[in-house]
């Protein structure tokens, strides 16, 4: 059995949709399909940023993104609005073959929206973040997507200046406040992964 077959039956198992697709743009043509007349949040998400859904769903939803805010909005604010949405869709920094899903957030509002209150959860993601363990994703995690998300954000936390690995900083801008391991959907929510064979976001 393939890696993504085995990967796929683990999320099954463990109570999530999973839909595949081989692009970004294919992946991003269903979910504006599949969302409609829709509150929407978004987390953070350089995959969703690549795939211009915030433009596709805004025209049919009613979409909440902190990095498409209203000019004079704050991010606290609109970030409190993506938490009570219909729909939060986000990405994640890595899962493991065993069907773990792992993500690691600074502020809190990716994380919060990926758990509790919404009728539906999207995780969009590119195969490329694929580990083969838990203990795999938890590493990717930390020491590939957290030190390139924080040198995309411009902070100079040690990760992103030496642009190799964690440091398990003290930094003022760590981004690195909580990690989430989902092993299993949540209670009373659908949740559906939606993967890329593609090598999307960070
Ligand atoms: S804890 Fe600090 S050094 Fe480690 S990845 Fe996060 S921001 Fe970078």
């Amino acid at each position: 059995m393939d890696r993504e077959t085995r990967f796929v039956q683990a999320l099954t198992r463990r109570g999530y949709e999973v839909t595949i697709f081989d692009t970004g743009a294919a992946a991003a043509e269903y979910l504006d399909k599949a969302i409609d007349g829709k509150t929407v949040g978004f987390g953070d998400s350089e995959t969703m940023l690549s795939m211009g859904l915030y433009d596709k769903l805004a025209t049919h939803n009613e979409v909440h993104d902190p990095m498409h805010r209203p000019e004079g909005e704050s991010f606290r604010a609109n970030a409190r609005k993506t938490l009570l949405t219909d729909v939060f869709l986000t990405s994640l920094n890595a899962m493991s073959e065993t069907g773990e899903l792992v993500n690691i957030d600074g502020t809190g509002n990716r994380v919060a929206g990926s758990l509790f209150g919404h009728e539906k959860v999207y995780f969009v993601v590119g195969l490329n973040k694929l580990c083969p363990t838990l203990d795999d994703a938890i590493y990717r995690a930390r020491n590939v997507a957290a030190p390139q998300n924080s040198a995309r954000h411009g902070f100079s936390n040690p990760c992103a200046v030496a642009g190799d690995r964690c440091y398990d900083c003290s930094a003022k801008d760590r981004i690195c406040n909580a990690l989430v391991v989902h092993y299993r959907k949540m209670r009373g929510i659908r949740m559906e992964v939606v993967l890329i064979r593609e090598a999307l976001g960070l």
